[in-house]
């Protein structure tokens, strides 16, 4: 579904992205784990069109993205839920759900969508006339991947969604991406919680100082002797 060859992307002087290659397949969980600064939310960045890819090739079903604005990348099918959750605080749970829909015009989809969210997350319903600011992290969070959920994406991309959030929360919302993956929708999760994101994806890349280091099954990432040591604490 996803394919990135080779990309290169940076801010000025800064090269964050070397030389990143790395396959999606429609209907993986595919996790992309490294620690802080290694270039993965620049990864993520550069598939969504907010950062420019400088050189290498972005493929999304087999068409090339390089060039492509945000939005129409959001109107193929691929949709980013940011690092620290970006909801908007003054808005209702509602109205920030609403805004996940902007690009549609299938008004009773989209009502459709909404009592799926909400039986996903049982608690946006209850909050939802509340501002969006006076949720807690893990509801935050809840209401960030909603509402990417709103614009209907084939590719989910995650960027750190258990960051700040208590071992608990995190069991729900990763319990909560896997059902999102079984009911049909392809999950790109960046993360630096290794050992979760690892137990959670089928498939798996190691990022350091922007290139990517190993590629595999998460099961043989998780037995990896260098994985274990910089990565899980083992
Ligand atoms: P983190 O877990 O801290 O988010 P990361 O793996 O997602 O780390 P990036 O945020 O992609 O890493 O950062 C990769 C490199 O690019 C780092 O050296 C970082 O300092 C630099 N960088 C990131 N964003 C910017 C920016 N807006 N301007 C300049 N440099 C940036």
């Amino acid at each position: 579904m996803l394919e990135l060859r080779r990309a290169q992307a940076g801010y000025g002087r800064i090269q964050a992205l070397r030389e990143v290659s790395l396959e999606v397949g429609a209907g993986e969980i595919v996790t992309l784990i490294g620690a802080n600064g290694a270039g993965k939310s620049t990864t993520l960045m550069t598939i969504c069109g907010v950062v420019p890819a400088q050189a290498g090739e972005i493929l999304f079903e087999g068409e090339s993205l390089r060039g492509l604005s945000p939005d129409a990348i959001v109107a193929r099918g691929i949709v980013q839920v940011p690092e620290g959750r970006r909801i908007f605080p003054q808005m209702s749970v509602l109205e920030n759900l609403e805004l996940g829909a902007y690009l549609r015009r299938d008004s009773a989809g989209i009502r459709r969508d909404l009592e799926h969210v909400m039986e996903l997350f049982p608690i946006l319903a209850e909050r939802r006339h509340q501002p969006g600011g006076t949720l807690s992290g893990g509801e935050q969070q809840m209401l960030a991947i909603s509402r990417a959920l709103m614009a209907r994406p084939k590719l989910l991309l995650l960027d750190e969604p258990s960051l700040g959030l208590a071992p608990l929360v995190i069991r729900q919302i990763f319990a909560i991406i896997r059902r999102i993956n079984a009911e049909g929708t392809t999950v790109f999760l960046v993360e630096q919680n290794a050992n979760q994101a690892l137990r959670l994806a089928h498939r798996g890349y190691v990022l350091e100082n922007g290139r990517v280091v190993l590629a595999d099954t998460t099961e043989k990432l998780l037995g990896n002797e260098e994985v274990k040591s910089a990565y899980l604490g083992i």
